[in-house]
C-alpha cells in the first residue's frame, strides 16, 4: 500500500474517534485561557520596554549560531545560570533548549546499569519519553500517592544502587500540587532516591519570589534534580535545572539534547535573566492568579463535578471527546479560548476544558466565566 494512503486512513480513524488533531488559530478578539502565560508577561508592554532599555548592543543576537561545546556558551547563557544559582543558593544550574530536551535528556545520561526509576502516573510526556530513552526499569505509581511508591520502595530501593522519583509540582493536566514534605520524606527514609522534580507550571507562580513550589516550602535543597521550563510564567523559551556541581558536569559530557543542538538565542537567556531578576516584585499577580483558580476550580465542583486543582491550571471534566469540544465551542462563541484536551494526552473517558489562567484576565471577564461554567 502507498504509504500516504495508509496515512490518510489513519486519520481517518483519528476523526471518527473526535482525536484529530489540527493546528488552532488562535483569534486577538478573544480572551485567551488555554495558554501558559501564567504572569501575563506575553504582552506586559512596559517589561519589554525596560528589557529594550537596558538591553546591551551584543545581546540583542537572535542566534548563538552553534552547541554551548562549541561556540555556543554565549556571556549570556553563563549570567543566566549564575543568577539561578544566587538565587536558589544552588551549587549549579544548567540552561537547555526546552522543557523537552530537559526531561528527554537528563535521566538517560544520569542512571547507571543498576538504576531504578518510579514515576508518578500523570508525568508529562517528555519525563516518559525520558525514562524510556534511559532504558531503565521503570514503575509508575498511582497519581499523586506518595504512600504507593513508598510501597514501592519498600519493595525495590534495596536492590538497586538508586531510585529516581520522578514527579512534577503542579500536575499539567488536573492543576493538583505534590506534596513536598512528604516527597522529600522519602529521600530521607530511603538513602538511595534521588529526587527529580518538574516545576514547569510552578516557577514563576508558587513562592514569594516565584521560585516554584519547592522553593516556597523552603526544601528546595533536598531536590536533586529540579527542572524549571522558561516558555510558561517566564514567557521566554527553554528550560533549566538545579543541581549539584557534579551532575553538571556530567550533563554536559553525556546529555545528548544539550551536546547535539544549537543553545538558546543571547537575547532569550537576557531576557529569561531579566524575569528572574523581576519575579519578586510580581507576587501580586501570583496572588490574584491563584485567588482564580481557587474560586473556578470551586465554582466547577458546585456543578457536581470533582476538580482537584490547587493551582492555575483548572480542569473541567466532561468524560466523552464529543461533548468536551462542543462545551469549548460554546465558551469561544462567548468570547474565551479554551481548548478541549482529549486522549491520549489524558486518560480515556476523561475529555476535559483545561482552564489555564493568566493573572491579567480583566475582572469583568472572569467573573462572566464563571457566570458560564455555571449555566
Ligand atoms: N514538563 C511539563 C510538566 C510540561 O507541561 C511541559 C510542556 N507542556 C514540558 C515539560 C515541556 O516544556 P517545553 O514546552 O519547554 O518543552
Amino acid at each position: 500500500m502507498n504509504f500516504e494512503i495508509r496515512l490518510t486512513e489513519a486519520l481517518a480513524r483519528l476523526r471518527q474517534g473526535g482525536n484529530l488533531r489540527m493546528l488552532p488559530q488562535v483569534p486577538d478578539s478573544v480572551i485567551n485561557l488555554s495558554s501558559n502565560d501564567y504572569l501575563g508577561l506575553l504582552t506586559d508592554e512596559a517589561l519589554l520596554d525596560a528589557f529594550y532599555a537596558q538591553l546591551p548592543r551584543a545581546s540583542r543576537r537572535l542566534s548563538a549560531a552553534s552547541s554551548r561545546l562549541l561556540t555556543g556558551n554565549v556571556p549570556e547563557a553563563i549570567a543566566f545560570e549564575d543568577a539561578l544559582c544566587q538565587a536558589y543558593g544552588s551549587e549549579a544550574a544548567l540552561v537547555f533548549d526546552s522543557g523537552y530536551h530537559a526531561n528527554t535528556g537528563i535521566l538517560p545520561a544520569l542512571v547507571g546499569k543498576k538504576s531504578l526509576v518510579l514515576a508518578d502516573k500523570l508525568c508529562h510526556a517528555s519525563m516518559i519519553d525520558g525514562i524510556r530513552a534511559s532504558g531503565c526499569t521503570f514503575y509508575r505509581y498511582r497519581h499523586n500517592d506518595l504512600g504507593h511508591a513508598r510501597t514501592l520502595l519498600e519493595r525495590y530501593a534495596s536492590i538497586y544502587d538508586e531510585v529516581f522519583i520522578m514527579t512534577e509540582s503542579v500536575f499539567s493536566m488536573d492543576g493538583d500540587r505534590v506534596d513536598i514534605p512528604q516527597l522529600v520524606a522519602l529521600k530521607r527514609a530511603f538513602p538511595n532516591v534521588v529526587l527529580y522534580l518538574d516545576e514547569a507550571h510552578g516557577v514563576g507562580v508558587f513562592g514569594e519570589t516565584g521560585l516554584g513550589c519547592a522553593h516556597a516550602t523552603g526544601l528546595h535543597q533536598e531536590i536533586d534534580l529540579l527542572v524549571g521550563t522558561l516558555g510558561k510564567a517566564w514567557s521566554s523559551m527553554g528550560a533549566y535545572l538545579i543541581c549539584s556541581q557534579v551532575v553538571r558536569n556530567t550533563l554536559i559530557n553525556r546529555m545528548r539534547p544539550f551536546i547535539f543542538t544549537t543553545a538558546l538565542p543571547p537575547i532569550n537567556l537576557a531576557w529569561s535573566r531579566f524575569v528572574l531578576e523581576a519575579l519578586p516584585s510580581l507576587q501580586a499577580r501570583r496572588e490574584r492568579l491563584l485567588v482564580m483558580g481557587e474560586r473556578l476550580a470551586e465554582t466547577i465542583r458546585q456543578q457536581g463535578t470533582v476538580c482537584v486543582s490547587a493551582s492555575q491550571i483548572v480542569p473541567y471534566v466532561i468524560g466523552e471527546n464529543i461533548k468536551a469540544m462542543a462545551l469549548a465551542k460554546r465558551f469561544r462563541e462567548a468570547g474565551f479560548y479554551v481548548l478541549p484536551i482529549r486522549p491520549p494526552t489524558v486518560p480515556e473517558g476523561t475529555a476535559r476544558l483545561r482552564f489555564s489562567l493568566t493573572a491579567t484576565v480583566p475582572d469583568v471577564a472572569f467573573e462572566r466565566l464563571l457566570e458560564l461554567v455555571q449555566a
